[in-house]
């Protein structure tokens, strides 16, 4: 990737099941532009004032700063001078608009790596992965340890009714399962974006359980700044 042009950019995506560490490779990427004095920004979404309002902080040093953002329209705009890098975490939970905010920064130069999960909770392909996956000049689709049989696992199965509130600890709602172990009627009929939720908040507690300090942000809505923890996601 490092040899072409400097003034060419491109689209590259991360994406896999749950607890497939594609949070931990896209800060590994940056980590390293930023060892070559690269000008990185991060981006995650901000789905609610709920998630806004619990932003987990962890000290290890798989964690990046990052800057929230409700849709993302709001990227290009949030942009600073002489960016040569955009990454963006969580990228399912944007809509489809992702893809051209993606394509119009890749044709102006800037390298985009983006990270996010490629199936809901039914198996099904998970927009706007699908969009993503075909316009990107590199896809590194990542898998997890199956938590049933140690196959490589590539999809997220929910575990219980997926009815109850959202709580901090719900990565114990999902397991990485392989083809032959995942079990869709053992999930609930919960809409999409229920589970969509429950994935997020799974993935902000990931890196809480490696992590000895942790933090509640009184008020993120107010700071740009959220971060992004390199757990098992
Ligand atoms: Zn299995």
């Amino acid at each position: 990737m490092q040899r072409l042009q400097q003034d060419i950019g491109w689209i590259e995506v991360i994406c896999g099941p749950m607890f497939s560490g594609k949070t931990e490779e896209l800060i590994r990427r940056v980590n390293r532009a930023r060892l070559a004095r690269q000008h990185v920004q991060i981006f995650k979404p901000a789905i609610d004032d709920r998630y806004n309002a619990r932003q987990i902080v962890s000290h290890s040093r798989h964690s990046v700063d990052s800057i929230p953002v409700e849709t993302a329209g709001e990227i290009p705009a949030l942009l600073q001078e002489g960016v040569q890098v955009v990454a963006i975490d969580e990228v399912q939970f944007f809509g489809n608009e992702v893809v051209e905010v993606c394509e119009g920064l890749a044709d102006s130069g800037v390298r985009v790596v983006v990270a996010g999960l490629d199936q809901d909770y039914r198996g099904a392909p998970f927009d706007p992965i699908p969009q993503l996956l075909s316009v990107a000049e590199y896809v590194t689709k990542q898998l997890a340890i199956c938590m049933v049989c140690g196959n490589p696992a590539g999809r997220s199965q929910r575990l219980g009714d997926g009815t109850g509130r959202i709580e901090v600890g719900a990565s114990e709602a999902y397991e990485a399962r392989c083809r032959g172990c995942f079990r869709l009627e053992e999930t609930s009929g919960a809409a999409p974006d229920r589970q969509a939720e429950l994935a997020l908040e799974s993935s902000g507690s990931a890196g809480s359980t490696s992590s000895d300090e942790m933090l509640e942000q009184a008020s993120p809505k107010t700071s740009a700044r959220a971060r992004i923890v390199g757990g098992d996601q």
